[in-house]
């Protein structure tokens, strides 16, 4: 399927509206001679919209009253077609944003009533009531988060971007550490790495900011050695006031790098929690994706985290993944609920265009997807409640991505990230430092970026380091032009 748009008004947003329906959908400047298209267009005064599947043709065109947003009404013209001629009702209707709980904080904060933002939703979006109440129950939740913020608080980000292997549905820059050339960067990466976190230790002082959570993750954290491991959080443990943290995490994503040493060294360290990334309890599954792990050496590490005594601990689980059932999603439900870990967090599978399971066709529409999802009413039996929730571009079914926790566990770092609450300042290769506006949370946010792959990262290192400046530059910007006031 291709997607052609015509008029100014056809933009990101009609792009994003046809991919709700064929998420694996590519963009092309003509209106390609072959095969399935959408095509939109904005004229001046008319919307028009026409979808080819095989031999079908269809359309649609609308003339636009005066005052309203073209790119809106094309939006629903297009959303109205594809939703009568696919058969599917998106559940979160027309939205495209990513982050619905977001919304609902920025209405409130703009003195929007809750009757308003129920029409924002079921209304302008075409959103189900139980998407709304999952998001605005989620906002409800968040909202003592919201309240206490700071505005010189921040998180720091330290990111290791090597993994054991390639999972089939990645699409991250992650390098496979099996590889000769790839082992041979791991030490000069982790040198580096620890360079930039002194350089983000002084800049913090220098701003006068308060770190609350320090998050490692990935790729895999654990896909260093033992030695790196330690040489990393020996570090941090020796740069930053650990004590002052609110929370520290480490990803410890894969068995099949974790062991009993590694675990060891996390807590040593002082990580508070860790995550380990089942994904599925299917072998098949596991098989499917590249992972070259069973899920009995998951049930494994996990008891071998709670020996060394990890407290809280979250697995992360992916619904849609190749070969998977709804049963078989259940099963890995029920599996991890046994384990009793504090947090579960419910991906929905996105199909990323780097990813293999998109270079290699693998990818079938996956109809049982949203059947899946509903099974996560096991976790609120068991006690987890949602806590965060994001959606990504190109997700099975436009569904959505959910943090799940016992009460009083909640990851603070993944409501701070998601809902942009304070500055993330980010070390390592593919960092994106985000700077939120003091006072300002709904306003701008300055991103500072970091070279994309590992070897960029060693070999232009003094790069990384200059525009680390632009930190300061943000911060002092903050004062002298007092844009600190609300
Ligand atoms: S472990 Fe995560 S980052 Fe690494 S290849 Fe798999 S999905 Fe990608």
């Amino acid at each position: 399927m291709q997607i052609v748009l015509r008029g100014a008004a056809a933009g990101y947003e009609a792009e994003h509206t046809a991919r709700i329906f064929f998420p694996g959908a590519g963009k092309a400047a003509e209106i390609p001679a072959e095969g399935d298209f959408i095509l939109a267009v904005s004229h001046e005064k008319t919307d028009f919209v026409l979808l080819r599947t095989g031999e079908n043709l269809c359309w649609r065109s609308a003339v636009r009253a005066a005052g309203e947003d073209a790119e809106y009404t094309l939006c629903c013209l297009l959303y109205q077609l594809l939703r009568e001629k696919t058969g599917q009702n998106p559940p979160w209707g027309m939205m495209t944003g990513v982050r619905p709980v977001r919304i609902i904080h920025d209405l409130r904060a703009m003195g929007v009533t809750e009757a308003q933002i129920q029409e924002r939703f079921l209304g302008h979006f075409a959103c189900t009531p139980e998407k709304f109440a999952l998001a605005r129950g989620i906002a409800d939740l968040q909202r003592p988060v919201l309240e206490r913020a700071d505005p010189m608080d921040c998180s720091v980000y330290a990111g290791i971007p090597f993994c054991p292997t390639r999972c089939s549905y990645c699409s991250f820059v992650s390098r496979t550490v099996g590889d000769k050339a790839t082992r041979a960067l791991v030490q000069p990466y982790v040198d580096k790495l620890c360079e930039e976190l002194t350089a983000i230790r002084h800049t913090v002082d220098r701003c006068g900011l308060r770190i609350r959570t320090f998050y490692i993750g990935g790729g895999t954290p654990t896909s260093l050695s033992a030695a790196q491991l330690e040489q990393l959080m020996s570090h941090i443990a020796r740069t930053f006031d650990l004590d002052g943290l609110e929370e520290y995490t480490v990803e410890a994503g894969r068995p099949d790098c974790t062991d009993l040493e590694k675990l060891r060294i996390i807590k040593q360290y002082g990580a508070t929690r860790i995550s380990i990334n089942p994904q599925t309890f299917s072998d098949e599954v596991l098989r499917n994706i590249g992972r070259r792990h069973t899920a009995q050496d998951i049930i494994d590490c996990f008891a071998a985290a709670r020996s060394v005594g990890h407290h809280t601990i979250n697995m992360d689980l992916i619904a849609g993944l190749p070969g998977d059932t709804v049963e078989g999603f259940t099963h890995s439900l029920e599996q991890a609920i046994a384990l009793d870990p504090e947090n579960i967090t419910v991906h929905t599978l996105t199909l990323k265009r780097a990813s293999d399971l998109v270079v290699e066709h693998r990818a079938a529409a996956y109809d049982d997807v949203a059947a899946m999802l509903e099974q996560c009413k096991l976790l609120q039996q068991a006690g987890y409640r949602p806590y965060y929730l994001y959606r990504q571009k190109g997700t099975l079914q436009n569904l959505e991505n959910i943090g799940w926790a016992k009460p009083g566990t909640e990851c603070l770092y993944n409501i701070y990230i998601m809902e942009e609450i304070h500055s993330i300042l980010s070390a390592g290769a593919g960092g994106s430092t985000k700077l939120v506006i003091p006072g300002k949370r709904h306003g701008k946010i300055e991103r500072i970026f970091n070279f994309k792959y590992p070897t960029e990262y060693i070999d232009r290192f003094e790069e990384i380091l200059a525009r680390k400046q632009g930190v300061e530059d943000f911060y002092e910007r903050c004062t002298t032009e007092t844009i600190c006031q609300p």
